[in-house]
C-alpha cells in the first residue's frame, strides 16, 4: 500500500518520460547522445544498459535539466526539464565521505527541503514522513547514525529513502548496485520492485547485462544511438549486442546455454556476463560466428 500521495497535478493523459529525437554534444563532434527517442510510461522499471561511455549519465543529466540536447526535446510529465520536484536523482558514485557529519535522518529530510521551502523548519510531520520512508527500506534503526559510516549498499537505500520522502514520481538511479555484494544488491532491487508496484517510476542505468535481464521487464540497450528496447530476450540478441559492443564480445557455450562477456565495457573489472539460457540458438549461431 502507498504511503505517500500521487501527485494530482500531473495531465493523467501524457507518459512520465518523452524523448523525441534528443542529440546532446559536449565538446567534441562525436555526439554523447544521437537521436534518441524514449518513451516510458508511468510505473514502468526501465534499466539503461550499455557499455562504459554510450551514455547512461548524459540521458539521466538531459532528462533532469542538468544538460541541455543540442537538439530535440524532452518531457517529463508533459513539461520541461528542470526544477521537477517529481524527479529524484541519485548520481553515480555516492559514496559519501566517511567524516561527513550528517545524520541518516538529515540526508533523508533533504528530499524534504523542496516541499518545506529552505528556510522553513520541518514540521513533524515531515520527520514522520522521513521516518516513514527509512522504514519502507528497512533503514530505521539506523536515523541517528552518521552518514559516512554506512556500507555503501546501506547508503544506496538512504538515497532512495530520500527520493521517497521527496515523494518522487520519476527516479533515476545512475549505477546503484555497482560495488555493492549480492545481499546488498537483492535487497535494493526488491526495494526497486516495491517502489514500482506504488506506481513509481523507476530508470537504473547499469552495465550488468545479466543482473537487468534477471530482474528488469524492460531494458534499454544504449551506445550513443539507441540500439534496442523492449523485453529482456527482445534487447539482448546476438545482433543488438554485437552492435553494442562491438567485436569486444565472446560468447562462451556452456551447459546452461551460451555465456557473452564483453571485455571492455565496463571500468570496474568484472566483465558483465549474460547467461543467455532462453533461446539457445540464435546464441550458438553467435558463438560459432566468433570463433
Ligand atoms: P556512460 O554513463 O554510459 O558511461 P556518459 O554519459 O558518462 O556515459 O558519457 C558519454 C560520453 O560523453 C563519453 O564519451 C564521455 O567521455 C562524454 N562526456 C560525459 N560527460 C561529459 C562532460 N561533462 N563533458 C564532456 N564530455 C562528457
Ligand atoms: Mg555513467
Amino acid at each position: 500500500m502507498p504511503i505517500f500521495h500521487t501527485h494530482a497535478s500531473h495531465r493523467p493523459d501524457v507518459p512520465a518520460l518523452e524523448l523525441e529525437h534528443v542529440t546532446v554534444h559536449y565538446r567534441s563532434d562525436l555526439p554523447a547522445l544521437e537521436d534518441v527517442s524514449l518513451r516510458v510510461e508511468r510505473g514502468e522499471l526501465v534499466a539503461i544498459v550499455g557499455p562504459n561511455g554510450a551514455g547512461k549519465s548524459t540521458l539521466f543529466n538531459v532528462i533532469v535539466g542538468v544538460v541541455k540536447p543540442t537538439r530535440g526535446t524532452v518531457r517529463i510529465y508533459g513539461s520541461q526539464p528542470g526544477g521537477h520536484i517529481c524527479i529524484s536523482y541519485v548520481p553515480q558514485r555516492n559514496q559519501i565521505d566517511r567524516r561527513f557529519p550528517v545524520t541518516v535522518a538529515d540526508v533523508v529530510m533533504m528530499g524534504r527541503v523542496g516541499k518545506i521551502g529552505l528556510f522553513r523548519w520541518p514540521s513533524r510531520q515531515d520527520w514522520e514522513l522521513v521516518h516513514k520512508a527509512l522504514a519502507q527500506v528497512g533503514m530505521e534503526a539506523f536515523a541517528d547514525r552518521p552518514i559516512g559510516e554506512l556500507s555503501g549498499g546501506q547508503q544506496q537505500r538512504v538515497f532512495l529513502a530520500r527520493a521517497l520522502a521527496q515523494e518522487a514520481e520519476l527516479i533515476l538511479l545512475d549505477e546503484p548496485l555497482t560495488g555493492l555484494d549480492m545481499p546488498s544488491q537483492r535487497a535494493i532491487l526488491a526495494i526497486l520492485a516495491r517502489l514500482q508496484e506504488q506506481g513509481i517510476t523507476i530508470l537504473v542505468a547499469t552495465h550488468d547485462l545479466n543482473l537487468a535481464a534477471d530482474h528488469f521487464p524492460r531494458m534499454v540497450l544504449l551506445n550513443r544511438r539507441l540500439i534496442a528496447d523492449g523485453a529482456p530476450e527482445e534487447v539482448l540478441t546476438p545482433e543488438h549486442l554485437a552492435q553494442a559492443y562491438g567485436g569486444h564480445l565472446h560468447v562462451l557455450p556452456t551447459e546452461s546455454g551460451a555465456l557473452i562477456l564483453a571485455d571492455t565495457c565496463c571500468s570496474h573489472g568484472e566483465p558483465p556476463s549474460l547467461p543467455l539460457g532462453r533461446d539457445g540458438r540464435a546464441r550458438t549461431e553467435t558463438a560459432e560466428k566468433e570463433e
